[in-house]
């Protein structure tokens, strides 16, 4: 065993439980899920107490540990907007989105802060760290120890989070007390769009997960592994297969034997074979099946 927790982001079709069955076709140790449309702000959507055993059960069946799973907060989300209405529906909706990875059990939810449009960037990294605070103080803290995790973005037009120091800043907002409760985690494919040099060598790679962890004072919660379409420093989000992209395939290699990827989960957010798939469809896609066999190759040997 190498401590590495991998897996991937199923198709959402037929809710959480399918999407955890899926995983589990593919051996996954760990998901990513949606657990309601990501284009809405969802702030009225709950889980219902039978629908949450019913994925519990689904995770047990698969063998799949609650802790490793991570919801993905709606991309609507601009926490970071000056916008008042739109950065009030922000924190209202991830407030929900805490509440419903809380009723799920799982390990945290993840989320991207935004934009500060027009507005001073540190003020916006400050909004999100009010609607992170929001959210730890509307939603009880609960047994399974929910997180909000902040991730890192590929930094376009005027998204926050591309750097250590402005998560930090969203971070410093949060109460002492609830700082247990938060965390963030780092998307491969946009610390390279973001112009984080991840790939030109195993140092330089280090050296930029050293500078998060120093800046930010902790070690990353998760891991999104992506290769990406665009080159180094272009601000562009778009995933690639791993090692089709213009990381590469050795950036992987090292990244998983960094001893920041033990313990925690890793996450590919790649491209499917399929682009419909039924609900009733509980298989993997061809594509998520082929980057486990390629991701378990660059594991490091068991100690
Ligand atoms: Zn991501
Ligand atoms: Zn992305």
């Amino acid at each position: 065993m190498s401590g590495r927790f991998l897996g991937s982001h199923p198709a959402d079709a037929g809710g959480p439980v399918m999407a955890v069955r899926r995983a589990a076709a593919a051996q996954m140790q760990a998901l990513q899920l949606f657990t309601a449309l990501p284009t809405y702000y969802n702030e009225k959507v709950r889980i219902k107490p039978d629908r949450a055993a019913k994925f519990r059960e689904a995770l047990d069946a698969g063998g799949i540990v609650p802790a490793r799973v991570l919801v993905h907060g709606a991309y609507v989300l601009n926490t970071a907007s000056p916008e008042e209405e739109k950065s009030a529906r922000a924190k209202a909706g991830l407030a929900r989105e805490l509440e419903r990875s809380t009723a799920l059990g799982v390990g945290a939810c993840c989320f991207h802060p935004g934009s500060a449009g027009d507005g001073d960037p540190l003020e916006a990294c400050d909004r999100v760290g009010d609607a992170i605070r929001h959210a730890l103080e509307t939603v009880p803290e609960s047994e399974s120890g929910t997180r909000v995790l902040i991730e890192n973005t590929a930094g376009a037009g005027r998204t926050m989070g591309r750097s250590a120091a402005e998560i930090a800043r969203m971070l410093a907002r949060v109460p002492r007390e609830l700082r247990h409760r938060t965390g963030y985690g780092l998307d491969s494919c946009h610390l390279f769009a973001s112009g984080h040099d991840i790939a030109s060598s195993a140092e330089a790679q280090r050296a930029v997960l050293d500078s998060f962890e120093h800046v930010i004072g902790e070690r990353p919660r998760f891991f999104h592994l992506n290769d990406s379409k665009h080159p180094f420093a272009s601000n562009k989000d778009r995933h690639a297969l791993i090692g089709e992209g213009e990381i590469g395939l050795e950036p992987f290699r090292w990244l998983l034997a960094d001893p920041r990827t033990e313990g925690i989960s890793l996450v590919l957010e790649t491209p499917h074979e399929r682009d419909e798939v039924a609900e009733e469809d509980a298989s993997a896609d061809p594509f998520d099946v082929k980057m486990m066999v390629l991701l378990a190759t660059l594991l490091p040997a068991a100690p």
